[in-house]
């Protein structure tokens, strides 16, 4: 298979690309002694978990599927929390997780008695402070319903788990920052925490980014796992897939209404969600901030304001170009949607060797079926 004649639109996950990201998080683990557990909310594209299991040492979860499908097609360790078990949810996933982390003491008190003695138990606590770009996704937020709040613990709770989770950070690229509120939690928790077996301190620190300073995270996870004497866990989502696909497009139009709109088959509502719920605006390999050309690269959606970015080229578009829109990987294939009856993006993996392999492709059958399996009668 050759790239350009894949039909797009189309996700390309680079093999070398992921490598290099999984290399850094091999260095994290020598020098820390954590354990790296995947974020499935994030990033579930299991067709490439081969590529992925030899650096990890298993997968965390947000809802029950995730846990079964960390299960059954990753291995390792297998932790299962979130935000909201129902009984029938802690049934299910009780047998195939080893940690079970609760987001509240009672739904720890509600469930215990259905998994003690079949999984190491947890709780998340909120620390009450976080690292994150935008309040959407901050969790220690005012009002936060993420875990419990440090002045609603019961202190005879630590006697009874065997971990606890922290997640606070959001895109963090700076270890400085990190280290604070490790700090934070230690003067905290401490006290709790010398009594437990894990800690995982969730996911959101970018040790991956350019300029990351790996050893100075590394050295500081190493100290907090020696003072506390537990095993810590991060749980890194965007971190893995980094800058390792693009989600590539074919300019169908052009418009003009003041400004130039190249419009793509792809739509940022359907394909590439966090484009819109965050207001960030994707970047675009062939294009050249210097470059005369400027244009809007709009969706092929009907929502008005849908589009991917704004940004030059140093030539005209022409209908029948493609373009890659970079660093489409994470919280983006676990959130398509077939809005607007588009066509769904089939995803692919080019190998090191360079051979390119299939891992998705949609069609209508798809679409129809996740509408209604079955009509009125
Ligand atoms: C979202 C989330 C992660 C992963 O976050 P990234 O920013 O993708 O690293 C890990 N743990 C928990 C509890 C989360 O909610």
């Amino acid at each position: 298979m050759q790239q350009n004649e894949l039909k797009t639109p189309y996700f390309m996950i680079d093999e070398d690309k992921l490598i290099a990201n999984l290399e850094i998080a091999k260095q994290l683990k020598e020098i820390s002694g954590v354990k790296l557990v995947l974020a499935l909310k994030c990033f579930s594209t299991w067709g490439v978990f081969d590529i992925i299991k030899p650096y990890l040492d298993g997968t965390t979860s947000s809802g029950p599927f995730e846990v079964k499908l960390g299960y059954e097609t990753f291995g390792g360790e297998t932790h299962a929390y979130s935000v909201g078990y129902s009984e029938d949810d802690v049934r299910e996933v009780a047998d195939i997780c080893d940690k079970m982390i609760f987001n509240s003491q009672s739904q720890l008190a509600a469930y215990r008695h259905i998994v003690e003695g079949k999984v190491s138990l947890g709780v998340r606590l909120n620390p009450g402070v976080s690292y994150a770009g935008q309040d959407l996704a901050n969790p220690a937020r005012q009002f936060s319903r993420l875990g419990v709040q440090a002045d609603h613990i019961t202190p005879e709770l630590f006697d009874s788990i065997n971990g606890v989770m922290f997640h606070m950070n959001c895109e963090n690229k700076d270890a400085e920052a990190f280290i604070r509120l490790l700090d934070s939690i230690s003067t905290q928790f401490g006290q709790y925490l010398d009594k437990l077996d894990w800690v995982s301190l969730g996911g959101g620190v970018f040790f991956t980014w350019p300029g990351y300073d790996v050893e100075k995270l590394g050295l500081a996870l190493k100290a907090f796992s020696a003072k506390h004497g537990v095993q810590l866990y991060l749980e890194p989502g965007e971190a893995i897939i980094t800058k390792t696909t693009d989600l590539v497009v074919t300019v169908v139009d052009i418009v003009e209404n003041v400004k130039k709109t190249a419009i793509v088959d792809s739509a940022t509502e359907a394909h590439r969600l966090d484009t819109l719920i965050y207001n960030e605006p994707a970047s675009i390999l062939e294009a050249d901030e210097d470059g005369a050309h400027q244009y809007v690269i709009g969706s092929c959606s009907c929502l008005a304001g849908d589009q991917f970015c704004e940004t030059s080229f140093d030539k005209p578009l022409t209908i029948g170009q493609r373009l890659h829109i970079a660093d489409s990987a994470g919280y983006t294939m676990v959130k398509l949607n077939w809005f607007n009856g588009l066509r769904m993006p089939s995803v692919y993996c080019q190998r090191s060797s360079g051979e390119i392999q299939k891992l998705n492709e949609f069609d209508y059958a798809d679409f129809k079926r996740s509408l209604s399996q079955w009509s009125v009668k």
